[in-house]
């Protein structure tokens, strides 16, 4: 089939690699230069995790499968984009209490997973002094499997990959509408149209532009973030100083070892203020404020560093918080593949084989969840961060 993918964020790229290595013709347009600035895929480090995701759910599945899938690129192209340099999360026990995704996540890897393992407080300071932790109310839990990858280095490395692999490349071509008819779909841009068999749109937190039906369903929301540079960087380097996650109770908050630039990121996991897809990428001062407040408090070594300020980005929140790949309402030839709802990234390495099954008409029981049935009827968007 001749397909056309618009967006070149984790989406659309991991979907046009998986149809490419099928055989299909597949040309993927992209708005900008690749990665483009402001596509939330474009950003230095995102977590790859797999506490949280409850077991035997897709998540915890397709998790797995994405980081095996991350391990080969990054072989084959000689990158350095995945760095599992392991993640420690602190919950607060009265979260845990009760149960839900995230207890029996633990309880589950922790049964089956050698590198899974909670530490006691006094394990965890020793071999993280840089973190400062509470005394009484954390549970500390350390996987060594989890890590970062590199956003946007990775994305830019696996437009290589697809170039080499004959997908066409379209950068600097704003896809302005996708039209059906009886015998194809036709993408139109600035230079004219295109027919394909089949689309996908992949178009992150601007699909409401290209799919209103779609977009009047998600939340965009605002989330920011910010750097610091070490005064010593040999404590926060990555296989010494982990990713760490301080859960929604404790305000979530969350960050990574240091970064290729010699700077440390600390960002924030709560759905922020809804706003325009094209948003300034600012700070607002009250956040910069808070994430200086944080860091004195829980990593004071860094605080002492310079602090560089920061940036944001958005999320594309579903009501309930779980991907759309499907077909679009109303639509036999176009696919709706995004909904990150700020956990997104992690899933490149997989999320690429669901939604070529979805174009190709084929069952795959991974993606059942990402279907979107009376999903995106429902009142509101959930607010809780899920990074
Ligand atoms: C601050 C922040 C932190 C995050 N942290 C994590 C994390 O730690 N772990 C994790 O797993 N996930 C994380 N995420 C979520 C993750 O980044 C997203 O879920 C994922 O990147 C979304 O990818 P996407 O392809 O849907 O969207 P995008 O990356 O935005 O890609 C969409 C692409 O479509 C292009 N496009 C749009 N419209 C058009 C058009 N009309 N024509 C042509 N091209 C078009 C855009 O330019 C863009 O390149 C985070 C997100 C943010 C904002």
């Amino acid at each position: 089939m001749r397909v056309g993918v618009v967006g070149a964020g984790i989406f659309g790229m991991g979907a046009a690699l998986e149809l490419r290595s099928r055989g299909h013709d597949v040309t993927l347009f992209e708005q900008g230069a690749i990665p483009y600035e402001n596509a939330s895929s474009t950003d230095v480090a995102k977590a790859i995790r797999r506490v949280n995701y409850a077991p035997h759910h897709p998540y915890a599945e397709l998790v797995e499968r994405s980081g095996r899938k991350w391990a080969e690129w990054q072989r084959r192209l000689g990158g350095s984009f995945y760095f599992q340099c392991g993640q420690l999360s602190i919950y607060s026990e009265s979260e845990l209490t009760g149960g839900g995704d995230a207890l029996s996540s633990i309880e589950h890897l922790e049964s089956t997973r050698e590198e899974f393992r909670t530490l006691t407080r006094d394990q965890a300071a020793e071999r993280f002094p840089q973190l400062a932790f509470d005394d009484t109310d954390e549970r500390l839990i350390f996987d060594s499997w989890a890590g970062y990858l590199a956003s946007g280095q990775a994305v830019s490395d696996l437009a290589r990959l697809a170039k080499g692999e004959g997908v066409a490349l379209k950068e600097h071509s704003r896809v302005l509408e996708v039209n059906e008819s009886a015998s194809g779909v036709d993408i139109a841009t600035e230079n004219g149209s295109t027919r394909f068999d089949r689309v996908v749109v992949a178009a992150g937190p601007w699909v409401g532009r290209l799919l209103p039906s779609i977009g009047e369903s998600v939340l965009i929301s605002r989330q920011q973030m910010a750097f610091f540079r070490p005064v010593d960087p040999a404590p926060f380097r990555a296989g010494v100083f982990p990713g760490w996650s301080w859960h929604p109770k404790t305000q979530g908050w969350y960050g990574f070892p240091l970064l290729a630039d010699g700077n440390v990121k600390i960002a924030n996991d709560m759905v922020g203020e809804e706003v325009d897809s094209d948003v300034e990428r600012t700070n607002t001062d009250a956040f910069l404020e808070e994430v200086r407040e944080f860091a004195a408090r829980r990593l004071p070594e860094l605080a002492k560093g310079k602090f560089l300020g920061g940036r944001s980005c958005l999320y594309t929140n579903t009501p309930d918080g779980h991907f759309v790949v499907d077909w679009v309402p109303g639509m036999s030839r176009t696919i709706v593949a995004g909904g990150g709802s700020g956990h997104g990234f992690k899933f490149g390495g997989s999320i690429g084989e669901v939604v070529a099954d979805a174009v190709e008409d084929r069952a795959n029981p991974l993606g059942d969840l990402f279907r979107i049935g009376d999903r995106l009827n429902s009142e509101g968007v959930s607010r809780r961060g899920r990074m």
